[in-house]
């Protein structure tokens, strides 16, 4: 059994309800081989307990807080190597002229290059899981397993009346060889990439064959108000959501990105199927794609999660930009500033991603539940005099607070360095790979 002890820590338990974030000062966690056996006041933890000395590892929180670890629930992870490529321009403009030009010239080794890089950035940021939806997944698998993220894998599948080019098959594959991997650490999702990018045969195919293999689906869901209408044109008039639920495709768990352009029937069907919508606010300010109208899916119901999208739309994988912004967008667009609340925003970028991705047991610090911890240095100017800690914690933080970030009782990340992985040799061979698909 491996035992660690973090002392000296403040700790906030996470939010299960999105109305409720419970803070704990004076804080001590003890963890066993990955799963948390306390989580709470250091002077009520019994006597019982395994002790420091009795510990593999006693972790200094030096004050810190302890947080769940974040979950960035849509992004491309190794579009880091396009980080910057086609800036200031309309989704399809940026897709068609600077992004599938150079994902021409895309390898299962610059994949995995990418993906490495994308995994240590969010990493960096205090996230501990993410959906990564893109192409050459197994290189993917095989950079989360190097990083030790958890990574939810999604080969995206498009395609015409010629089919899917083999596709699905490579999901299904994917299925077999990642799916469970890594302690459970590693998953995989199916993922229909947008309804604009398959058929109904193709949506169909994928469908049946997440329901048959019990896979989660992830997708792209009116992104813009062009996707919609063009939808609508092409589909007897059916939104995206409503196209999609009439193949049945919500049958199986669904993760849905973006979700800008949708209306109240739109929020009533996702919610009825209990689709986790992610909310990626950067990214769709950035490409000038609209906001999504948060407010009215948690109207309606629907669960809300939170990621940033491919770096090259966004352009970091710094999930705590995310969390800021839904936390004032919304009011701002409203003209309500009780519209969303910290604890909301916080269930949303931890344990409303997590359960969305598939990982049940993660995103509170409670006893039986995963060790996914972030520890958040708030001694900085920015943080004092620290009044209001779920206010602090949304509205305040920045990515660079974080000190550590712990994934399945394991640091994967520590004031700057990676255990075990050379983190200077991967952005050198990300610089190397970039320059060579972009020419
Ligand atoms: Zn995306």
């Amino acid at each position: 059994m491996s035992i660690i002890r973090i002392n000296n820590i403040d700790l906030c338990v996470g939010s299960e309800d999105g109305v409720s974030l419970p803070f704990i000062h004076d804080a001590c966690m003890v963890v066993s081989d990955g799963e948390i056996l306390y989580a709470g006041s250091a002077k009520d933890a019994p006597p019982t307990l395994p002790s420091d000395e009795m510990a593999e590892e006693v972790i200094d929180g030096g004050g810190r807080l302890a947080i769940p670890a974040l979950a960035n629930a849509h992004t491309h992870a190794a579009m880091t190597l396009l980080r910057g490529v086609g800036s200031d321009l309309n989704l399809n403009d940026w897709l068609n002229t600077a992004i599938f030009p150079a994902e021409d010239r895309l390898t299962a080794e610059r994949c995995r290059i990418g993906a490495t890089l994308g995994f240590l950035e969010m990493l960096r940021f205090g996230v501990s899981a993410c959906a990564d939806m893109y192409m050459f997944m197994d290189a993917s698998g095989e950079a989360a397993a190097l990083a030790g993220i958890r990574a939810c894998l999604a080969r995206s599948v498009v395609g015409d009346e010629n089919g899917d080019g083999g596709r699905l098959a490579e999901s299904i594959a994917l299925a077999d060889a990642w799916h469970g991997a890594e302690h459970g650490r590693v998953r995989v999702m199916l993922a229909p990439h947008a309804e604009y990018t398959s058929t109904p045969k193709i949506v169909r195919a994928i469908r049946d064959a997440a329901v048959k293999r019990g896979l989660g689906i992830h997708v792209h869901i009116s992104e813009t108000i062009a996707e919609v209408e063009g939808c609508r044109e092409r589909r007897n008039g059916l939104t995206p959501p409503a196209y999609f639920e009439s193949l049945g495709l919500f049958d199986a768990p669904t993760l849905a990105a973006h979700c800008v352009a949708v209306t109240a029937d739109d929020a009533r069907i996702l919610a009825e199927h209990n689709v986790a919508v992610c909310h990626n606010p950067v990214s769709n300010l950035k490409l000038a794609s609209g906001i999504s109208p948060v407010p009215l899916l948690y109207g309606a119901g629907a669960r809300v999660c939170l990621g940033t999208d491919g770096a090259a739309s966004n352009n970091n994988l710094n999930l705590w930009e995310e969390i800021r912004l839904m936390s004032i967008l919304h009011k701002g667009v409203s003209g309500n500033p009780c519209i969303i609340s910290p604890a909301q925003t916080f269930n949303a970028a931890t344990l409303t991603g997590m359960r969305a991705m598939g990982y049940n047991n993660v995103g509170l610090l409670k006893p039986g539940w995963r060790a996914d911890v972030t520890l958040i240095d708030r001694s900085g100017a920015h943080h004092q005099p620290l009044i209001d800690p779920a206010a602090d914690l949304v509205y305040t933080t920045q990515g660079s607070d974080v000190y550590l970030t712990m994934v399945d009782g394991i640091v994967r990340y520590r004031d700057g360095q990676y255990p075990g992985i050379d983190a200077e040799r991967v952005y050198e061979s990300a610089r190397a790979a970039s320059r060579a698909m972009l020419g």
